[in-house]
C-alpha cells in the first residue's frame, strides 16, 4: 500500500480552514472543492498516458492524454462533497455510489446501498474524506476490488493512524492520497485533532 500526504502550502491553508470550528458550511463546501482539486492533481500525477497528435493554432505536435478509465466513487454522504470537483477535473469519469452506515452494536460499517458501473479493469477514485477506524473505507474498497477494479485510489482529507494500518493490512495494492495525517482517534472514533463530522460540517446538520 502507498500513502501520500500532500506537502503543499495551499492544501495546508485549506485544511486549517476546514478544521476551524468557526468555518460555516457555506465556506466549508468551496474549501472542500478546492482541496479535492489538489488531491486529484496529486492522485493523477503518475497515471498512464498515451500520445495524441493535435494541431495548435501554429503547428502539429504530439501531446499526451490519459490512458485510463476512471470511476469516481463517493462514500455517502460525506464523500459527495468531493464528487463534483472530481468530475470537474476528470469529466470523462463514470460514477458509482457506496452508502455505508455503522452498526450501533458491532461498530462495523455495513453497506445499505451500492451502485457501481462496470468496474472491470477500471481505476477507482474512492472519495471518503475522513479515514478514521478505516471501517467504511475497508468495506468500500473491498466492494470495488470484488467488482473487478484494477486499481483503487482512496482520496481523503484527514487520515488517522488506525485507519491507515487497517487498510495497509487488508489491501497491499491500495493507494491513499490524504491532505493531512492526524494523531489519534477519541473514544467515539472521531479523528484528533480532526475537524469533527465532515458530513455535518458540509451540510450544516448539527
Ligand atoms: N468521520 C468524520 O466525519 N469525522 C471523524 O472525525 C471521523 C469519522
Amino acid at each position: 500500500m502507498s500513502l501520500t500526504v500532500l506537502n503543499h502550502a495551499l492544501a495546508d491553508h485549506i485544511v486549517t480552514r476546514l478544521r476551524d470550528e468557526n468555518t460555516p458550511p457555506e465556506q466549508f463546501r468551496p474549501l472542500t472543492r478546492a482541496l479535492t482539486h489538489i488531491l486529484i492533481a496529486e492522485a493523477t500525477k503518475n497515471l498512464p498516458t498515451r500520445p495524441r497528435t493535435i494541431r495548435t493554432p501554429l503547428e502539429e505536435m504530439e501531446g499526451r492524454e490519459l490512458d485510463v478509465e476512471i470511476v469516481a466513487v463517493p462514500v455517502l454522504r460525506a464523500g459527495l462533497g468531493m464528487l463534483e470537483p472530481t468530475l470537474e477535473m476528470l469529466p470523462g469519469a463514470a460514477v458509482g455510489y457506496v452508502g455505508l452506515e455503522r452498526d450501533e452494536v458491532t461498530a462495523e460499517a455495513h453497506s445499505y446501498y451500492c451502485k457501481l458501473p462496470n468496474m472491470a479493469g477500471k481505476t477507482a477514485f474512492l472519495l471518503d474524506p475522513m479515514l478514521a477506524t478505516g471501517g467504511s473505507a475497508y468495506r468500500a474498497a473491498k466492494s470495488l476490488y470484488e467488482a473487478g477494479a484494477e486499481k483503487v485510489i482512496l482520496l481523503c482529507v484527514v487520515a488517522a493512524p488506525q485507519g491507515i494500518a487497517k487498510l495497509e493490512k487488508a489491501f497491499p495494492a491500495l493507494q491513499i492520497v490524504a491532505a493531512a495525517r492526524d494523531r489519534d482517534l477519541n473514544a467515539k472514533s472521531f479523528i484528533l485533532p480532526g475537524l469533527g463530522d465532515f458530513g455535518d460540517r458540509l451540510y450544516g446538520t448539527f
